[in-house]
């Protein structure tokens, strides 16, 4: 599902730099990324969805080389093959609930809004517990529920990969408790690969595998 062979990669302004001599996620598999702030875990998430390319090195996801794509193509790649969830949720707050969860269908033009769509983003709302609040704004909902906003946006499209970064970080233990349940429930039906940063030592034995980036000779300000 994942392969990273070799890779290197820095960013122009900054001192870090991120070394992956090899790195394997299997499919249908659920992994843990952890390591200490600025060890570069979502530096890792934006090379794997191909938002970042590397300075060396290859990344395969979903069985496409993403370091082999174009801008264009590792966008296309992206919209269809992967699922994200950002660390601040990157919700619009002019849009309603339902606008936000509908959003990559919305900004994508290989993506169509079928009336189907539509029934699907609220069969997901409903699941997660916030189907009465479709029609709310963002701003006026709690951290929980902005998080399961940002979850069932993610997986509207059921990418076969889906990247989670700090997916329990701002909210309280109810509420974390929750949202996991979401994210493992739908992971283990769907036969999604799941991907997650976590700072919460207390989760992780709810994944399957666990990279600790104190493996990886990332070194930065930090240290
Ligand atoms: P983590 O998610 O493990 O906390 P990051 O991947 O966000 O770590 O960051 C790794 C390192 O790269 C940090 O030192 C951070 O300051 C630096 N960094 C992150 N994003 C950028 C960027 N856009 N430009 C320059 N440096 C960055
Ligand atoms: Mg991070």
């Amino acid at each position: 599902m994942i392969g990273i062979r070799d890779l290197e990669f820095a960013y122009t302004d900054s001192d870090f730099r991120l070394r992956i001599a090899e790195l394997s996620v299997a499919p249908a598999t659920t992994t843990a990324f952890i390591g200490p702030s600025g060890s570069g875990k979502t530096t890792l998430l934006n090379l794997i969805a191909g938002i970042l390319l590397p300075d060396s090195g290859t990344v395969e996801t979903n069985g496409t080389v993403v370091t082999d794509l174009s801008e264009r193509q590792r966008r296309a790649f992206r919209v269809k093959g992967v699922g994200l969830v950002f660390q601040e949720f990157e919700l619009l707050e002019y849009l309603t609930v339902l606008d936000n969860i509908l959003l990559p269908y919305r900004i994508n033009s290989a993506l169509r809004l079928e009336p189907a769509v539509r029934d699907r983003a609220a069969a997901l709302a409903e699941r997660v517990g916030i189907a009465d609040k479709l029609n709310r704004l963002p701003r006026r909902l709690s951290q929980g529920e902005r998080q399961r906003i940002a979850v069932c946006r993610a997986v509207l499209t059921d990418p076969p990969l889906l990247l989670t970064d700090e997916p329990t970080g701002n909210l309280d233990p109810v509420n974390r408790e929750k949202v996991l349940d979401i994210l493992f429930d739908y992971v283990h039906e769907s036969g999604t690969t799941l991907v997650s940063v976590t700072h919460d030592h207390e989760i992780l034995e709810r994944f399957a595998e666990v990279v600790d980036f104190r493996s990886f000779h990332a070194f930065g300000p930090s240290e």
